[in-house]
């Protein structure tokens, strides 16, 4: 185990938690990666990650429960002799509508899943890091939590706290050696696009400097590097990943 490393990601069954978690197991990390629904997509991801040679354990778990989090973060200290060597906090949705019709519970859930969760997980996984005296945790935030968005007020508000908790933290850390830092992803093809009717995602596209939607492999690639050597001086920072949205 001595020179193996391990990554924990939230939300890995699909979309850009997927394409993170085969990334990593690319760069030969043995993978953790939480789920909430689809057991039947999570054990695809684990196929596809175990193709790359490594140990690979999908659980499920609500990132908005405390306690989930924590037998999470458990399991995953037992599956790799207490080296949890970066932390990903992906697992994210959405519950669009404009204020006036945006019901507490639509604002609540996105917050408990997406401010809360990162919060939750952050935590947890802070204790072994703090041990060790090494970690990196890479936080997935949005183009939104920047520049906001008519009918996101709830997903603003959780991605900009995103941005705000990965700068306190890496504030707090970084004399341990453990950086923490957020990716901010523009128009990225999986589920949570696919929804978006076609004019708008014509708009969109249209207002994307580079004019192409991003794909899940590109975010993928942006955590793998903040999480290898090429990272190991970055704290603190958000990078955005948006063909130029967020200019
Ligand atoms: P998807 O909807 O495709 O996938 C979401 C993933 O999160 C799934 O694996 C899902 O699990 C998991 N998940 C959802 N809720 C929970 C929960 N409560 N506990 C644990 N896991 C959960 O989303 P994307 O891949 O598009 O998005 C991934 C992240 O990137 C999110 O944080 C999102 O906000 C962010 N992002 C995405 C953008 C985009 O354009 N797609 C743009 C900017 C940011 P299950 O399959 O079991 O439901």
């Amino acid at each position: 185990m001595e020179n193996r490393k391990t990554a924990l990601i939230t939300g890995g069954s699909r979309g850009i938690g997927r394409a993170i978690c085969l990334e990593l197991a690319k760069e030969g990390m043995d993978i953790v990666f939480s789920y909430q629904k689809g057991a039947g997509e999570a054990e695809e991801t684990a196929l596809l990650c175990r193709e790359y040679g490594v140990r690979v354990l999908p659980l499920q778990a609500d990132v908005a429960k405390p306690e989930d989090c924590s037998i999470l973060v458990q399991k995953a200290l037992e599956f790799s002799e207490n080296q949890i060597d970066v932390l990903v906090n992906n697992a994210g949705i959405t519950r669009d509508n404009l204020l006036l019709r945006m019901s507490d519970d639509q604002f609540q859930q996105v917050i408990d899943t997406n401010l809360t969760g990162t919060f939750y997980m952050m935590r947890e996984v802070s204790k072994t890091m703090l041990k060790k005296r090494k970690g990196r945790i890479i936080n997935i935030s949005s183009v939104v939590g920047i520049k906001g968005n008519p009918g996101q007020v709830n997903y603003a508000a959780s991605k900009a706290g995103v941005i705000g908790m990965t700068k306190s933290l890496a504030r707090e850390l970084a004399a341990r050696k453990i950086t923490v830092n957020a990716i901010a992803p523009g128009m990225i093809e999986t589920d949570m696009t696919k929804a978006l009717p076609q004019n708008a995602r014509e708009e969109i596209i249209n207002s994307i400097p580079m004019k192409i939607m991003g794909q899940p492999q590109d975010i993928a690639k942006a955590v793998a590097f903040l999480a290898g050597e090429g990272g190991q001086y970055i704290t603190g920072q958000v990078l955005s990943v948006d063909g130029g949205l967020a200019i």
